[in-house]
């Protein structure tokens, strides 16, 4: 697996994952580890115990399957408004550090900005309202659009069908190890890691792909490429308007 530096002046398209590369994985962890256990136990009346291991028993059932992003899915599980309460908890969404400096600098360098999304369309449009990145986004894809989930590899097929994106100037943005085999058992070369997912936790590199604890270590390197002050010759178009 390539650990050198991308060259950002031959890389037309970036794929990016949202949830621990544009924003804070604090808030999910939050959300699914505290609040949404905590409401349950009191719609239900059940003590601390008993939820934890319920929780634990249906995260370790659906984890890696797309019910595991599905609101409504676990709305049915739980018996009241899963959306609802994401709401409620929306003043915890935040971007992570370095994102729209590194998002307006691929603009500036005519690299296409495919937000790439496991999660469920309902989350994804209140985090993109919360945080107003959507702006600084050329297209967004969820998986749910794809009924597939980036954890699988028959996941990427189906995406370069419907992208049709250049994959030797395509470059992938993940903070999820289990996705970014996927795709590199799919053949996808240009594989970056997000070591720091979580603002409030330490980084956590991964040995066997090019690890970065933050979009602002990409940044640095990004501005230290060859057309950095000379024009850059991508060749890419010019990004479109994002959708709405
Ligand atoms: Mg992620």
């Amino acid at each position: 697996m390539s650990h050198t530096p991308i060259n950002w002046c031959s890389t037309d398209v970036a794929l990016l994952d949202m949830d621990g590369v544009l924003l804070d994985l604090a808030f999910d962890d939050h959300f699914w580890r505290h609040a949404l256990p905590d409401r349950y136990a009191r719609v239900h009346g059940l003590d601390e115990t008993t939820t934890r291991a319920r929780f634990a028993d249906w995260y370790a059932q659906h984890h890696g399957t797309i019910q595991w992003y599905d609101l409504h899915f676990w709305s049915r599980q739980v018996g009241f408004d899963v959306p609802h309460l994401k709401i409620h908890e929306r003043h915890h969404i935040q971007v992570l550090p370095g994102t729209v400096r590194f998002l307006q600098h691929l603009k500036q360098h005519r690299c296409k900005r495919i937000l790439l999304t496991n999660c469920h369309p309902t989350a994804m449009r209140l985090k993109l309202a919360v945080t107003g990145i959507g702006r600084h986004l050329d297209q967004i894809v969820s998986a749910f659009h794809l009924d597939d989930i980036k954890e699988s590899p028959s996941f990427w097929p189906k995406l370069e069908a419907h992208l049709k994106y250049p994959p030797d100037r395509t470059v992938l943005i993940e903070d999820s190890a289990a996705n970014l085999d996927a795709a590199a058992e799919a053949g996808f070369a240009h594989l970056l890691h997000m070591s720091r997912p979580n603002s409030k936790k330490a980084a956590q590199p991964h040995p066997d792909y090019r690890s970065e604890p933050s979009l602002t270590a990409l940044l640095d390197e990004a501005r230290q490429s060859p057309h950095n002050g000379t024009g850059c010759e991508c060749t890419a178009p010019t990004p479109t308007a994002p959708p709405h």
